[in-house]
């Protein structure tokens, strides 16, 4: 089943708005002049959606948050909700990357409850799942990605309104990645499991990326591997020039 790769960027908190604004411009050029076979994203801070989105509207480049509320709307100081992404033009949410998991305690059931909240919003959900350092070398890789996913997914899930991110996060922000094999066989096992959880058809259309320091240089050989759908890109989505190579060595550009 060919799946169209989807190129997504994770700005973290990172860059201004007129970093965004020439982003999205810089991509709008490039893809006009080279129109490529695959779904682009980037996820900006979310003060930066609006411009961004204007900024890119007309092109194939989309526009997403980096997480969501699970509620609609409330007393939540600082919490952004799902409908509000929406509003400013964002089509996607990463929900439960490893640093919200980390850095805001988040679990399985409040990413599942997050990205409940985007598909109620229409917005597709980018959930992120990922064994730590000491997981995989504890052998438990398989178990804890397995068990994310369960967790993590909402009912309702389908492929097209969720995507799913494997990020190991001892890959994330590190330069190091997992073998070729190891990026297979993880992204293998959680198409198994989503055949289990959702059925075979859906399974064989469900984008599955991958994340952790993915670069200009290893992408080529990343977005080959068969059950790997994309990419999740931090640092190197920052620059333009980064984030172009590495859409350009999906195989939907050769
Ligand atoms: C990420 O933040 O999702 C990520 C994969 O970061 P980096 O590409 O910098 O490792």
């Amino acid at each position: 089943m060919a799946r169209r790769q989807l190129i997504a960027g994770n700005w973290k908190m990172n860059q201004t708005k007129g970093d965004a604004v020439a982003f999205a411009k810089a991509v709008a050029e490039r893809l006009a002049g080279r129109p490529i076979a695959a779904d682009l994203l980037v996820c900006p801070p979310a003060p930066f959606i609006d411009a961004m989105a204007e900024a890119a509207k007309g092109s194939a480049l989309a526009v997403g948050g980096q997480d969501c509320h699970a509620a609609k709307s409330g007393a939540h100081t600082g919490d952004v909700a799902a409908p509000m992404l929406k509003d400013l033009g964002a089509t996607y949410v990463i929900v439960g990357h490893s640093e919200r998991r980390a850095d805001h305690g988040e679990s399985s059931a409040d990413v599942r409850a997050k990205a409940a909240a985007a598909h109620a919003a229409g917005l597709i959900a980018v959930i992120c799942i990922g064994e730590t350092e000491a997981e995989r070398d504890a052998g438990k890789t398989l178990e804890v990605v397995e068990g994310q996913f369960n967790g993590s997914l909402p009912d309702g899930a389908t492929p097209a309104n969720t995507v799913i991110a494997y990020e190991p996060v001892w890959a994330i922000g590190t330069g190091r990645t997992p073998t070729l094999p190891e990026v297979e066989e993880v992204h293998a096992a959680i198409r198994a499991r989503a055949a289990k959880v959702l059925g075979a058809d859906a399974a064989s259309r469900l984008l599955i990326l991958y994340g952790g320091s993915m670069k200009p240089s290893n992408a080529k050989e990343l977005l080959a591997l068969p059950d790997v759908d994309g990419g999740l890109i931090g640092g190197a989505s920052l620059k333009v020039d980064d984030y172009w190579a590495i859409v350009t060595s999906s195989p939907a550009a050769q």
